[in-house]
């Protein structure tokens, strides 16, 4: 059954089914280049949809507040079970609503308000939870913020320990948004023991090129270990927490009832079917692919003269930086997204121009690989998207890219849809 098409939404609320099958026809035939998003398979979907919603379990399994648990800490159990399996983790908290909570109940598990962080600042590729000053982890912590080096566009882990001596953090966050390069956990788990601060990292982009063992993990190195479930480890949309055995109540009780009530059990039980489909050989195939397919990408789109910031990629996206193309990063994306090419408007490091108009996109792989995409797809990309990015005015031609790639879409089925 497709769960985009239920015929009891359907005659409930047409209006409704409308939309959502409209949403599932653009998630078909068009290039979804959000480097976040993904397509989440049938079986998460349907364990999304299921009855897991109507029960409410707070509490932790085997410590609930409410009774008729008996299936309920089975399947939470089951998810703590495969995290800790997956990523090697001693403590596996998997009631996050999503990864900004996540986020927060570290801060508030572990942190008082006014204690300071050392992260790294939006504009250069960091989270807007890592204490950016328009958000609740900017009001309540002193804040100080490392970036990228102007010369590599790469995090100068010199200049970090540099920082970290000097305003003797009590938590240093690595992780980012919109960071092409491999993050050295090792480098910060050093200066965060030099300095006594606490490490952590939020892997929230790149979960699934840890689970797939294409980027190296932060586990071993980090405190705690925030991430979403549902970008590359393309699971539902959640957060999750892995942590050290001495931090484990503590993040428990950030979580609950530190910062939330009752878990979303229906998004917990389809986190245990991704993290039993990320356990399986073939994700490692695709987590594989998700980084070589991104790397034939940016090789492509240099070769059309591109100028893309750290040169590269190490990873599952690549940050562009248009200012030598002569078009702003948001007329770019909406010429794209004419065209069929869905991506997002970002800020690039020391960007000339204004956040909400910034000199970037961002794109990457993650939901083209889960569709079969391979090199020969990102050659032809890196061709349309050259294309477009010089005529964005071209109506014609975006209209019939977005036909060209409509039929290239159809030869690939979307998981999930
Ligand atoms: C996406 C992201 C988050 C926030 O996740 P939401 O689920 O959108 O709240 C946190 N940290 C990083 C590094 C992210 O990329």
């Amino acid at each position: 059954m497709d769960l985009n098409a239920h015929p009891a939404l359907r005659a409930a609320d047409p209006t409704l089914a409308d939309l959502i099958a409209l949403e599932a026809q653009r998630q078909r035939d068009v290039l979804r280049l959000i480097p976040s998003e993904n397509y989440a398979s049938t079986a998460v979907a349907a364990a999304t949809a299921s009855c897991l919603a109507n029960k409410y379990s707070e509490g932790y399994p085997g410590k609930r507040y409410y009774q008729g648990q008996q299936y309920i800490d089975a399947v939470e159990q089951l998810a703590i079970d495969r995290a800790k399996a997956v990523f090697g983790a001693e403590h596996v908290n998997v009631q996050p609503y999503s990864g900004s909570p996540a986020n927060l109940a570290v801060y508030f598990a572990l942190l008082q308000t006014g204690d300071r962080i050392l992260s790294m600042s939006l504009p250069h590729g960091g989270h807007l939870t890592h204490g950016w000053n328009v958000t609740i982890s900017g009001r309540l912590h002193d804040v100080k913020q490392y970036g990228v080096r102007p010369d590599t566009h790469r995090i100068d882990y010199a200049e970090v320990r540099q920082m970290a001596l000097e305003h003797k953090p009590k938590m240093i966050i690595c992780g980012a948004s919109a960071y092409p390069r491999t993050l050295d956990f090792a480098a910060f788990a050093e200066i965060a023991r030099e300095v006594g601060a606490l490490l952590l990292a939020d892997i929230a982009h790149i979960s699934g090129l840890v689970a797939g063992g294409v980027h190296p993990s932060p586990v071993p190195y980090a405190d705690v270990v925030t991430t979403t479930t549902h970008k590359t480890l393309r699971g539902p949309r959640g957060g999750m927490i892995m942590c050290r055995e001495v931090h484990a109540k503590a993040i428990d009780r950030g979580v609950f009832p530190g910062n939330q009530g009752g878990p979303h059990n229906q998004t917990t039980a389809a986190l245990a079917v991704a993290l039993h489909e990320a356990a399986q050989p073939d994700f490692k195939v695709y987590a594989q692919r998700v980084v070589s397919n991104a790397k034939t990408l940016a090789d492509r789109l240099l070769t059309h003269g591109f100028s893309l910031v750290s040169g590269g990629t190490d990873n599952h996206l690549i940050l562009i930086d248009l200012n030598n193309k002569g078009v702003s990063g948001k007329v770019a994306a909406a010429a794209l997204e004419r065209a069929g090419i869905v991506c997002n408007a970002n800020s690039v490091p020391f960007d000339p121009r204004k956040p909400f108009d910034p000199s970037g996109i961002r794109i990457g792989t993650p939901a083209l690989t889960s569709r079969g995409m391979g090199a020969e797809e990102m050659v032809k990309l890196a061709d349309w998207m050259n294309a477009v990015v010089r005529a964005p005015d071209d109506t014609a031609l975006l209209d019939r890219t977005a036909n060209e790639i409509r039929a290239l879409c159809a030869g690939f089925p979307a998981p999930g849809l």
